[in-house]
């Protein structure tokens, strides 16, 4: 099964994402960990990816597409796929059909997790963690037993910088106008398309989009 997840900040797709990978067996390539190990390793394409990042630009395609070309080509292509943070652009997504096409093994579906902004940003900006053991809580939903306080270790709770809220509703307009689009053209092209409720639970949303790829049981 050869899949992109796709869906605006907040949605769940990191825990999405992890949960099919761990009960299906694709490999899952988060865009994200991927430009994270290039960057690190220091390989030509990680220097240039990081003088982008490091001034605050925005990566162009190609080198978002070279270095996730070479992610994808690493694969089995027996075990499946699961995109996550990829493609992120129309030319992106242009680049990943024709590779995935010369391989002849064409994208198979387009999971899309759906939810309100209000929600998205209640979720992030309520976000806290802790600097010392990494749990993560949200003052609503996963609350400590002691406001601000990690259960485990008794420290003070941070909030990660990337969780304001006017990053998170920049993001978010960066999502809608960059990769809106990419729904569109995956529609335009008569993929597959599912949709799944961000507000529903996580288990539930989980238990949906394995039915939906087919994949339950
Ligand atoms: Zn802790």
């Amino acid at each position: 099964m050869r899949v992109v997840l796709m869906g605006p900040p907040g949605a769940g797709k990191g825990t999405q994402a992890k949960r099919l990978v761990e009960r299906f067996g694709m490999a899952h390539l988060s865009s994200g960990d991927i430009l994270r190990a290039e960057r690190a390793a220091g390989t030509e394409l990680g220097e240039k990816l990081k003088s982008y990042m490091d001034a605050g630009e925005l990566v162009p395609d190609e080198i978002v597409v070279e270095i996730m070309a070479g992610a994808v080509a690493k694969q089995d292509p027996q075990k499946g796929l699961l995109l996550d943070g990829f493609p992120r652009t129309i030319i992106q997504a242009e680049a990943l059909d024709e590779q995935l096409d010369r391989l002849g093994l064409p994208l198979e579906a387009v999971l899309i997790i759906e939810a309100d902004e209000s929600l998205l940003v209640e979720r992030i900006t309520g976000r806290r963690s802790c600097p010392s053991c990494g749990r993560v809580y949200h003052v609503k939903n996963i609350p400590p037993a002691k406001e601000d306080i990690c259960d485990a270790c008794g420290v003070k709770l941070i909030q990660r910088e990337d969780d304001t809220e006017t990053v998170v509703r920049q993001r978010l307009t960066a999502y809608r106008s960059q990769t809106e689009p990419v729904i569109e053209y995956y529609a335009a092209g008569g993929r597959k398309m599912i949709k799944l409720d961000g507000a529903e639970p996580l288990e539930e949303v989980a238990e949906q989009a394995a039915e939906a790829l087919g994949l339950s049981g």
